[in-house]
């Protein structure tokens, strides 16, 4: 294409202008000059714009993400939010991810400030919505939660997740460092905490063995890590940040029993003397709570002690029944 135009132009240029007097051979050659070098300019421009058209969709992917007209946000609060000291209390919440489609109905419950509280239910019955709404990952459509009997929206946001950690199977991995890994969003935090936190999650086996120990990449760009592994990178990080609250989602998919019982071990260390929002797949949990609350779309069907529960033989108990004869996996 660019060849074709240039041989128009020497063409028109060698037949036209020198002629007509209008053009003399020192600006011919000028022109010549500066066109050989306009020529790789434009080809860059070209280029550059292929280019963008081929960054078209992924632009608008952020500009879609950068709408803010489609989101709910949240005011900020003004309390800083130093520790629990009393509990926390859902009273009448309803929730939906669409405020047309209640996900959580009239959920009133007290949270005891040190105690486990395990929520139970079927796949969908809202335990893990409720658990995020004590962070404030989301606003209650209705009703109020309150913090020591503070509501939860007049606390600074930042203050308030700082003191919630929250361990699960999904832990989000960045492609960094172990050591990244464990103390991300922390500042100024000595190799000594770090390779403590790592050793009470039972994750520093797993962590020396690795090429650069605490220096090897991890996540998608490097060693991808197996859920229990995940699952002791979420709790070494939960203990370095020492946090007043826990939401643990308990692992879903099957894990080795070495794997299950270290994590087991370590979450004994980390849950102890601390408000847990345990959110149970297995009875063992639900044994250990003072308090079960169960679940069942979206509402709270039964709430109470465990035994207490199981001496009314309503919905825990049919769980009971059901996890004992499926022999205790869930
Ligand atoms: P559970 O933890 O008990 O399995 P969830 O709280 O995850 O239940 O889900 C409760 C309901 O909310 C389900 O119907 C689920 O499909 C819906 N849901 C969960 N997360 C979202 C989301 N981010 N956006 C829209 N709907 C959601």
């Amino acid at each position: 294409m660019a060849t074709i135009i240039l041989i128009i132009i020497l063409i028109v240029a060698f037949t036209n202008l020198i002629p007509n007097g209008q053009m003399q051979p020192a600006s011919l050659l000028t022109f010549l000059f500066v066109l050989m070098r306009v020529m790789p300019i434009r080809r860059q421009i070209d280029g550059a714009r292929v280019r963008l058209n081929s960054f078209q969709g992924s632009l608008g992917n952020v500009k879609e993400l950068l709408r803010t007209d489609d989101k709910p946000y949240f005011k900020d609060g003004k309390v800083q939010f130093s520790a629990l000291k009393r509990g926390i209390e859902f009273i009448s919440v309803d929730f939906g991810y669409d405020p047309n489609e209640p996900v959580l109905h009239n959920i009133t419950l007290t949270i005891k400030q040190g105690q486990t509280t395990a929520l139970v239910g079927g796949s969908g019955a809202g335990k893990s919505t409720l658990a995020d709404l004590i962070p404030r990952f989301y606003e209650p459509t209705q009703g109020k939660i309150l913090i020591d009997g503070v509501d939860l929206q007049n606390f600074k946001i930042n203050s308030l997740r700082r003191k919630v950690a929250i361990v699960s199977q999904d832990t989000f991995i960045f492609n960094t460092s172990i050591r990244n890994n464990i103390a991300y969003a922390l500042e100024d935090i000595d190799e000594a905490a770090i390779y403590e936190a790592a050793r009470l999650a039972n994750a520093l086996e797993f962590i020396l063995e690795m090429p650069e120990g605490f220096d090897t990449t991890v996540g998608d760009r490097g060693i991808r890590l197996s859920g229990g592994q995940r699952q002791r990178i979420a709790i070494a990080r939960a203990l370095l940040r020492n946090p007043d609250i826990l939401i643990l989602d308990e692992a879903t998919s099957a894990l080795d029993s070495v794997s299950e019982r270290l994590i087991q071990e370590s979450l004994e260390k980390l849950t102890v003397g601390r408000t847990v929002i345990a959110i149970a797949h297995r009875l063992s949990t639900i044994v250990r709570a003072d308090k079960v609350v169960v679940l069942e779309q979206g509402r709270i069907v039964e709430q109470g002690g465990y035994q207490e529960l199981l001496q009314q033989r309503g919905k825990l108990w049919s769980y009971h029944q059901m996890q004992h004869e499926l022999g205790q996996t869930g």
